[in-house]
């Protein structure tokens, strides 16, 4: 264990004299906009619900229109949410390492891009794009055209694939599902290279993300993670600072690049 009271403690030279650099987002960046987790957005009468109703392939096949109003509800919340300090740190941190950088994120929602972050790989999807649940084709849809009055009129909810008339659904991994291969190749190779590594807002619990911090510390990247609470990831970081990743990030940021113009 390696948690430290002040960000000062952290040993610059290892992050900045490096040339490639990996940072894994989860859950508790978005939180620090606004945005509830499934489980907490999971109020009023979608409290009802369980995970396999709501969050599935089977779920969607047991009820297509159930589902789709859920995320519908969801992309609702998230839409009034913007990026927070820790967004906008990180779209910093890609500057500092321009010919290699690469944010793993686990959220849906979008952000990081609208901060302007780059070199995004969306683990879990986006909330905001779709996809034919029997094509798997994307599927564009005009602006709020789910749940708009004239959809419900012709309950055409949810929308149809436009090429084989299949239910369309929100491009996010569903419990059950497998993550995108393409993401985990890319995600894997990436964090197996980098020589600074971040984890920012989550406990990296889950599978297959749990395995890119252990990745890139075996392959000697310094490991630092930014969490409210001890995470398995603490037992191996190299520095572990505990709080909100919208005050830690920036100053820590603000460091690094007055660090690498002297
Ligand atoms: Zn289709």
């Amino acid at each position: 264990m390696a948690i430290i009271k002040a960000i000062d403690e952290i040993s610059l030279p290892r992050l900045c004299k490096v040339s490639s650099c990996v940072v894994m987002t989860g859950a508790g960046v978005s939180a620090e906009s606004g945005i509830p987790t499934f489980r907490d957005a999971q109020t009023g009468l979608w409290s009802r619900f369980n995970l396999q109703e709501l969050a599935t392939p089977e779920g969607f096949e047991a009820n297509p229109r159930r589902v789709w109003e859920w995320y519908e509800y969801r992309r609702r919340i998230i839409k009034k949410a913007s990026p927070n300090p820790a967004h906008y740190a990180l779209v910093r941190l890609e500057g500092l390492f321009p010919k290699e950088f690469w944010l793993i994120t686990q959220n849906i929602d979008g952000l990081h891009a609208s901060a302007g972050s780059k070199n995004v790989i969306e683990l879990h999807g986006n909330i905001f794009r779709n996809k034919c649940f029997r094509c798997s084709a994307p599927v564009e849809l005009a602006e709020d055209v789910a749940g708009s009055a004239e959809l419900q009129k012709r309950e055409e909810i949810p929308p149809r694939c436009p090429r084989c008339g299949g239910n369309v659904r929100p491009d996010v991994v569903w419990f059950n599902e497998p993550l995108p291969g393409e993401c985990i190749d890319k995600s894997i190779k990436h964090s197996s290279r980098c020589k600074a590594f971040f984890v920012v807002g989550t406990s990296a619990a889950v599978y297959p993300a749990a395995q890119l911090p252990t990745v890139a510390r075996r392959a000697g990247a310094c490991l630092v993670e930014i969490n409210t609470e001890p995470t398995p990831v603490t037992d191996y970081a190299d520095f572990t600072i505990l709080g909100k990743a919208g005050e830690i990030l920036p100053k820590l940021v603000e460091r690094m690049e007055q660090f690498s113009v002297t």
